[in-house]
């Protein structure tokens, strides 16, 4: 499935209140008959309370330590300020540090804040523009006056920061009309802000966030002061290049990155992990390993060396033979087709920048550039395969007796990603998914289902990943399909999770528009998360592209489509495993299982039949003949995450044996005879669903 996360980021967390003034206008009733709510606490008691009264005010009647424990409120569900008065009936949650991700959202986003004011304070003159929340902090972009902010201004800007913290200024929510907003940011100096503003739409009130002179535009909420952020729980990590909303044809701006936590003990366990992380980049390892190289030219796409190859087929082959011990079929299916396909999934709509296009026509070369009429059809690389298999099922008639149809593909995908969101194997624009689907009838899907989530299971086991989590993504606000049909597949799919003994959270609206789905995230060996399986039941498609099925009374029925996958993309798949494993990947993964290494140019007839011997046993192994010293040979394949080095020398050769050194064990090696060293090799590195 495609994602738009982060695409529209910014805009969201930044646009103005849409709300009409009736409900943002803040301050008591103009009347002088107040009116009284019924505000209803977690616990179900209810308070009466005067309209105009804040959640701070309900926190300090309840009692000093929540009062002060507060951070936000939830009213009906919606995070929002302390101090925003309550202007109708509603449900109340306070929110404190032990609601730790909306505690962790707020103070990133003060954080972003505070940076803002303290940058414009160090260098007076420079221009604000946006700046949200991020996963582990925060970012604010702006428009230096004299010069592109460096790393070495960092220290400064930091130090600003706490001194606005240690001032606890408090963050007041205000409404202003939009020529309000333009004029306070043109008298600013603030162009950007000005021009922002000016397109929000006329006569709707906007939002702004005060500490004392200094504003921002703000959708909000925020925490009551800049004291509620611990000053020791943040770190301004680097500075980037940006463009004003992401278009280079615009202004470049500053954009400074930081951390944000809510106390230091968080902030000093991220570091760890980001230096543990950086260890473990699967970038630095597959230089190290010779697994693989990017270059500018095919932005985004991979080169695979033998070594990156070997691993990518070790697991691919094995996957392939689970599908079919599964009961699935492997097809392949085109690379580029016409765009109607798009136009039919809704893909030409939605994610048209995101796809590469290209016109169905010979180019003319004559003026030594390509020359295309602009009368061709487009075509596009797909972005998913879906209705390719959709396209294999509609050939022929399908009975009822012919289904469950599971129809796998290591299907090649394409997906134009812009070249700053690239990120090493993790983010490519083009990646192979263990793609499958399955056509099914309705009264198949739960016992389908069960039977996905038992090979994504065993496959989990089988990769060392034992720590997951899984969630079930729910009904999204647009959506495709009427309730009756959402309620019975959302029912099916918690069926099939307690029938698996599954434990899960609910993720309510997070579904996809054709469906809702099951999530499965891994968690690595430094504690992050990573969402690789899903489980996605599909009413739409077939809808959209008219299959069917002649059921047992004769009649045409829609099959149901459930879309699967365990792994994901393979190529972030294989970054997960590089850096969970920290490159030292299972044995019957390892792109070379061992190297027989010569001590003395004596041993090298004996090296070269030890490497036949396990070759014969289906061990991937090199030899290593070069002239080199045998401690420098260790180093170089230890660095290359090479597991069992086989030290042979003129003693060996002559006693028919090996010496046997494992990777990471010290130095110690172990001699075995030769044939016992390869039964022993053999064993470990054979796959765990051949063992
Ligand atoms: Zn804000
Ligand atoms: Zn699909």
């Amino acid at each position: 499935m495609m994602s738009r996360a982060g695409f529209r980021l910014g805009l969201t967390i930044w646009e103005a209140t849409r709300k009409g003034a009736a409900h943002s206008r803040p301050g008591p009733s103009k009347t002088n008959m107040t009116k009284m709510l019924s505000i209803t606490l977690p616990d179900g008691s209810v308070r009466e309370v005067p309209q105009g009264t804040t959640p701070a005010d309900i926190a300090a009647a309840i009692g000093p330590g929540l009062a002060k424990a507060a951070l936000a409120a939830r009213v009906d569900g919606e995070l929002r300020d302390l101090n925003r008065p309550l202007e109708a009936d509603a449900q109340l949650a306070l929110v404190t540090a032990k609601d730790e991700a909306d505690a962790l959202e707020l103070a990133r986003h003060d954080f972003a804040h505070v940076l803002a004011e303290a940058v414009q304070s160090v260098f007076p003159g420079t221009q604000i523009t946006f700046g949200p929340a991020t996963e582990d902090g925060f970012y604010y972009d702006f428009a230096p006056r004299d010069r592109p902010f460096t790393d070495e201004d960092l220290p400064a800007i930091e130090a600003e920061m706490r001194k606005i913290i240690a001032a606890d200024k408090p963050l007041k929510r205000k409404v202003w009309s939009r020529d309000k907003v333009i004029a306070w940011f043109r008298d600013h100096g603030e162009s950007f802000k000005a021009e922002w503003a000016a397109e929000l739409p006329a006569g709707e009130d906007i939002t702004v966030y005060s500490t004392g002179d200094w504003l921002d535009l703000c959708r909000g909420p925020h925490l009551a002061s800049t004291g509620k952020l611990d000053s020791q729980a943040f770190k301004l990590t680097r500075v980037s290049g940006a463009y004003w909303r992401g278009d280079q044809k615009n202004a470049m701006l500053s954009r400074i990155y930081g951390t944000g936590w809510l106390n230091k003990k968080q902030l000093d366990a991220h570091l760890v992990r980001l230096e543990e992380a950086a260890k473990r980049d699967h970038r630095k390892l597959g230089r190290e390993m010779d697994l693989f190289h990017f270059q500018e030219e095919a932005a985004g796409s991979i080169f695979w060396h033998t070594h990156g190859w070997t691993l990518y087929q070790a697991l691919e082959q094995y996957m392939r033979r689970r599908l079919i011990d599964a009961g699935y079929g492997e097809v392949r299916t085109p690379q580029v087709f016409h765009n109607k396909f798009w136009v039919t999934s809704g893909h030409w709509e939605k994610f048209r920048e995101n796809m590469f296009v290209v016109p169905d026509e010979r180019p003319a070369t004559e003026d030594d550039r390509p020359l295309i009429s602009g009368d061709a059809v487009f075509m596009a690389l797909k972005p998913m395969n879906c209705p390719a298999h959709i396209q294999i099922f509609d050939q022929g008639i399908k009975s009822y007796r012919d289904l469950p149809i599971r129809m796998a593909e290591f299907g090649c995908c394409h997906r134009n990603e812009p070249h700053g969101a690239l990120h090493g194997l993790m983010r490519v624009r083009q990646f192979v998914q263990d793609d499958a689907h399955i056509f099914c009838r309705e009264d198949q899907f739960l016992d389908e289902s069960k039977a996905f989530i038992a090979l994504l299971r065993r496959v989990y086991d089988d990769l060392g990943f034992t720590d997951w989590f899984v969630r079930l993504a729910t009904r999204p606000e647009l959506r495709a399909g009427d309730d009756a049909v959402w309620d019975r597949a959302e029912a099916g799919l918690e069926q099939a999770l307690i029938e698996a003994g599954l434990p899960f959270e609910w993720a309510p609206g997070e579904g996809a528009f054709y469906g809702p789905k099951i999530e499965f995230h891994l968690r690595d060996a430094i504690g992050r998360s990573w969402q690789c399986g899903t489980l996605q039941l599909d009413f739409v498609l077939p809808e959209r592209f008219d299959i069917s099925y002649v059921g047992e009374d004769g009649e045409k029925h829609r099959p149901v489509m459930l879309h699967r996958a365990i792994v994901g993309s393979m190529e972030r798949f294989i970054a997960i495993l590089i850096e969970n494993y920290a490159g030292r990947v299972p044995l019957w993964l390892a792109p070379v299982q061992a190297v027989v290494a010569t001590i003395v140019s004596d041993a090298d007839d004996y090296a070269l039949k030890v490497v036949d011997q396990l070759r014969a046993a289906g061990v991937r192994v090199e030899a290593d003949l070069r002239n080199e010293k045998i401690n420098y040979k260790v180093r170089e394949h230890s660095l290359a995450k090479v597991a069992n080095l086989l030290v042979v020398g003129k003693r060996e050769a002559e006693e028919g044996t090996v010496a046997l050194r494992r990777l990471g064990s010290e130095g110690g090696q172990e001699v075995l005879s030769l044939a016992e060293a390869v039964e022993r090799l053999r064993r470990e590195a054979t796959p765990p669903d051949l063992a």
